[in-house]
């Protein structure tokens, strides 16, 4: 409490005081309230450039930053004018939120903090005591990507479900609402958005099992105001509302006892002009169309982009990325508000790179495809014919179909997931970080939904028994692993420049006025490049993986970049080899602000722990061996690494685990919930004892193998 009357004494004040550092521009008239973001202020979000009120700065998301004090010619002169440590070894994905010279962020477990924006003093934190056992509802990693700040409260949805209201001033609790059915594997990883007085939170979970929704509730009051369902329910149980009974009619079989997915997990935007809330609607769930529906049907609103009324959810119009979705292909990227300029004059757009590896512009109004064009390499579709706004599929693609492997030039993480992408109107150009890794789609005969695990209707792994036709199979995959940054011309739908990046998991962008694009590597370094032209111009050291986005304030004339550094999230969790590239640094989980002739510096890395693999003898015969690699492959490779590791100090890797040495301590890890509080559920419901030992066993084995193996993979 003497920390924040420092800060906002200081607004009554005059700037200087001894022993107080100015956290507000000192011309400041009046003393703004904390967090004091009306529907006035956000909606004239480009008169307040030092702000950055909401998760994509503007209520159209462009995540632009008209400062302009940070350019190509003082750009050289940034350093890090301070940083914090953040409490956690998880991934890191917020876009912190500055207001009036606070900064709020969130961090993986969905803690929040506040920080003095302009000296980096922790005002406040909040945790919300997520229990840990619930990360096994996790498909990637128990992140958090930035809370929302609304006339003097900050929200934050957490990761099991609940949209907290929190004091801007105090960080207090003051509402804690249950957002889902508490005995479905729903998550929130998103960051909430607040729109006519109402905070909006979707859900993730369509790998589980779940129906998707957008849930919207009073700001003041936590109440909840209305629910927009994506994908419809149970026929006989009535519809809620006429879009969801159209809907139905793009649906087979019993979908519902699946639970359908199109959670809303990431994406929003807002037009104030228009009045439309957009939305972007995830997976099926399962991925498999076939096992999901029959193979039959749109199955409406999954991978669409939504435009939604923000009075009472009701639904206005659509546009369905891929239709009868059966390769994880979300619509839940990002989504841009813009005018554009056409030959024929300026358009309103809705512009959406999603993992499908098209450019769709829309028409904001209409929903109507403008245009859509591949932005990287896909496999699945050749073309979008713009007249009926369809994709023109490929022979082979739909794998239920043929009962053969379908290769895609995309992995789950898409072509683009939830890193965010820029829009500058200064150049006109949209700035994309793109994703390469092939993926193999096959068909599962064996599907049966399982609790505490994924549900995707897709062979777990197709690979060859033979460890030696395994390694070259795994060799050739990871071989096309990789990324680039791209300046994209939305209006010519074509690339303008690119930047190759080692590999494939980097950060989101941020463009400037100062004609500057801001971007972090998963090899662990921040840079600014020319925006006209991807030159880099400067860069840092992070000394860990970065995969969250820029943003830039200003305090008292001072232009700041802050970024949230910390390797971690979906290509962390899908699997050690293909993340090896390029993203092979622990998680050092931290807030780094620079300024231009910022001086602070961060303390030298810790040494990686010296660790040595020494497995007990193997316990069991090949056959067990076998049957706990089926079971580690059902349950523990989703977190754990598909070989038995993990490589990037996220979670685990069992084979230096001490409770490998007894089948005791083994069981109760893994059936006891030992462990539960550090994120490792209880696996009771689902493996018996012979079973837990099995995976033991096998752990063990690779172990051994390990300590063969040429490269070492520990980390
Ligand atoms: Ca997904």
């Amino acid at each position: 409490m003497v920390e924040r009357a420092c800060v906002f004494g200081l607004l009554l004040i005059a700037s200087a005081v001894s022993g107080c550092t100015p956290s507000r521009d000192p011309a400041a008239e009046d003393a703004p309230a904390p967090a004091a973001v009306t529907a006035t202020r956000l909606a004239a979000a480009e008169t307040e450039p030092g702000q950055w009120m909401s998760h994509g700065r503007t209520y159209g998301e462009q995540r632009f930053s008209p400062l302009d004090r940070i350019d190509a010619q003082s750009v050289g002169r940034l350093g890090l004018a301070w940083y914090a440590d953040l409490d956690s070894r998880r991934g890191q994905e917020a876009t912190p939120i500055v207001v009036d010279g606070v900064l709020y962020v969130s961090t993986a477990w969905s803690r929040v903090k506040a920080y003095d924006a302009a000296t980096g003093k922790p005002l406040w934190a909040y945790d919300p005591e997520v229990p840990g056992e619930w990360a096994v509802n996790a498909c990637c990693d128990v992140v958090n990507r930035g809370v929302a700040v609304w006339n003097g409260k900050v929200f934050v949805g957490s990761f099991d479900g609940r949209l907290i209201a929190l004091d801007a001033a105090t960080g207090r609790e003051l509402w804690d609402v249950n957002t889902i059915d508490r005995s479905k594997p729903y998550t929130i990883t998103g960051a909430p958005r607040v729109v006519k007085g109402k905070v909006l939170i979707g859900n993730g979970g369509a790998e589980f099992g779940v129906r998707g929704y957008l849930s919207a509730y009073d700001a003041e009051t936590g109440q909840l105001a209305w629910r927009f369902y994506t994908v419809p329910g149970n026929p006989a149980d009535g519809f809620e509302s006429p879009a969801l009974k159209m809907a139905a009619s793009t649906w087979s079989g019993e979908w519902w006892k699946l639970g359908g997915g199109g959670t809303v997990w990431d994406s929003m935007a807002y037009d104030p002009e228009l009045d439309l809330l957009y939305v972007g609607v995830g997976n099926g769930s399962p991925w498999n169309h076939f096992l999901r529906s029959q193979g039959k049907g749109d199955n409406l609103f999954l991978a669409s982009i939504v435009a939604l009324d923000p009075d009472d959810g009701s639904y206005v119009w659509h546009y369905q990325t891929s239709p009868g979705e059966t390769w994880d292909h979300t619509a839940t990227q990002h989504i841009i508000v813009a005018d554009l300029d056409f030959e024929g004059g300026t358009r309103r757009v809705v512009m959406q790179a999603p993992k499908n590896g098209f450019f769709y512009v829309l028409d904001a109004k209409t929903g109507q495809l403008v245009s859509a064009e591949k932005f990287t390499e896909t496999s699945w579709a050749t073309h979008v014919d713009t007249k009926t706004g369809r994709p023109a599929e490929t022979p082979g693609a739909r794998f239920y179909s043929t009962r053969r492997p379908f290769v895609s030039l995309q992995n789950p993480n898409g072509a683009h997931t939830w890193h965010p992408m820029s829009f500058s109107p200064r150049t006109g150009l949209v700035y994309l970080p793109v994703h390469m890794a092939n993926y193999t789609f096959a068909h599962d005969d064996a599907f049966r939904p399982s609790p505490l695990t994924t549900n995707l209707g897709i062979q777990r792994s197709n690979a060859p028994a033979d460890p030696a036709a395994r390694a070259a199979a795994m060799q050739k995959t990871l071989a096309t692993v990789g990324g680039r940054l791209i300046a994209w011309d939305p209006v010519r739908q074509r690339e303008v420049w690119r930047v190759p990046r080692e590999g494939a998991a980097n950060g989101g962008v941020l463009s400037t006025a100062g004609g500057l694009v801001f971007q972090g590597t998963g090899t662990g370094r921040v840079e600014a490049l020319e925006a006209t032209t991807g030159k880099e111009l400067w860069a840092a050291e992070t000394q860990t993986g970065v995969i969250a986005a820029p943003m830039s304030y200003s305090v008292g004339g001072t232009q700041y970049v802050a970024i949230v550094v910390g390797t971690g999230g979906s290509w962390a969790m899908s699997g050690a080899r293909a993340n090896a590239k390029g993203n092979s640094l622990p998680n050092i989980s931290r807030l780094l602000v620079y300024a231009l002739d910022g001086k602070a510096a961060l303390p030298p890395p810790p040494p990686l722990p010296e660790r040595r693999l020494t497995p007990p003898p193997a316990v069991a015969a090949a056959a067990v061996v076998a049957r706990g690699e089926a079971e580690y492959r059902n349950y523990c490779g989703r977190c754990h690494g598909p070989d038995g590791a993990v490589n990037f100090g996220i979670l685990p890797d069992l084979r230096y685990s001490a409770a490998l040495a007894s089948k005791e301590a083994w069981a109760a890890v893994v059936l006891g919930g030992a462990m539960k509080a550090n994120g490792m559920a209880s696996f009771a419901e689902v493996l018996d004892a012979d079973e837990a030992e099995a995976v033991r066993a096998y752990v063990i084995a690779q172990a051994h193998a390990g300590l063969q193996a040429p490269v070492s993979s520990s980390r």
